[in-house]
């Protein structure tokens, strides 16, 4: 049982093995393949030079998947994580929004948001839940450029003040918990390696073993949303269990 009484500072790293179970498709799944392609000869600013229509046609698909999707109890947790734990950081490398649509209220994005759209001319942003788009590839309104999802593509670098957040939080953290990712995909990998080399206890929720789980202090190889629950109420029990007696 771990002792939330001397874990001051939570970080919990999140990827697309949590959204698994709300039927969103992992990149390295069976199901994230459409139509033979690859995600990593989709996800690239390369792709979308050369055929913006296929790419978004991809992106379309896939928010179609995702709004179809409800968060699960594995991201209900995190909320719950959130508004008890004094200090707390929800960095996830998804795209989906199923974080903030499950109540969480500060996240880290390091890839973006799929739900966003970016005009590749004036660098606007706007959200747009509508699915299937209306009109492929979509332009901005305002001046008749493209839009491309604001998502971090592969060869991209990520959102800088974002991820200067993320390591800042991973730096200082006494708890790191890595859910649901194959911790391959950099810089996210770097995080709970960084924290480790500080002392950080480490906890990984992946029903597969990943490079990091050699490191790492407690392994729960089971799905997020059957185990997060149980783990955290364990957790609670013992936190309310020391602080009466
Ligand atoms: P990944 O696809 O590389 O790995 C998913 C990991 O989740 C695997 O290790 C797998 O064993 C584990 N997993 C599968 N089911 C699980 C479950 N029920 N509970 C816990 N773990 C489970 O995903 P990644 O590491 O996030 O990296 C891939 C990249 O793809 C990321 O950059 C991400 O932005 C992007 N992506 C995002 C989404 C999304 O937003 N939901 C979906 C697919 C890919």
């Amino acid at each position: 049982m771990l002792d939330f009484g001397h874990l001051q500072r939570v970080v919990v790293l999140t990827g697309a093995g949590i959204s698994a179970e709300s039927g969103v498709p992992t990149f390295r799944g069976h199901r994230g393949l459409w139509r033979q392609h690859r995600p990593e000869e989709l996800a690239t600013p390369e792709a979308f030079a050369r055929d913006p229509k296929l790419v978004w046609e991809w992106y379309d698909w896939r928010r179609g998947l995702i709004g179809a999707c409800q968060p699960n109890s594995a991201h209900r947790t995190l909320v719950d994580m959130e508004t008890r734990l004094p200090d707390f950081t929800l960095i996830t490398q998804n795209v989906d929004g199923l974080h903030h649509l499950a109540g969480s209220q500060r996240v880290l994005e390091l890839h973006g948001n799929i739900w966003r759209m970016r005009c590749t001319r004036e660098g606007t942003k706007q959200e747009d839940r509508l699915t299937p788009l209306p009109e492929i590839p979509p332009r901005c309104a305002n001046c008749g450029a493209l839009l491309r999802p604001d998502v971090v593509w592969f060869g991209e670098s990520l959102p800088a003040e974002v991820l200067e957040a993320a390591f800042a939080a991973a730096a200082a953290c006494d708890l790191m918990l890595v859910i649901g990712t194959s911790a391959v995909v950099q810089p996210a990998a770097t995080l709970p390696l960084m924290a480790k080399q500080n002392g950080t206890l480490l906890v990984e929720v992946n029903p597969q073993p990943t490079p990091l789980s050699d490191y790492v202090d407690l392994s729960l190889r089971q799905p997020a949303a059957q185990v997060l629950p149980q783990w955290w109420q364990r957790q609670m029990e013992s936190i309310n269990g020391s602080s009466a007696g």
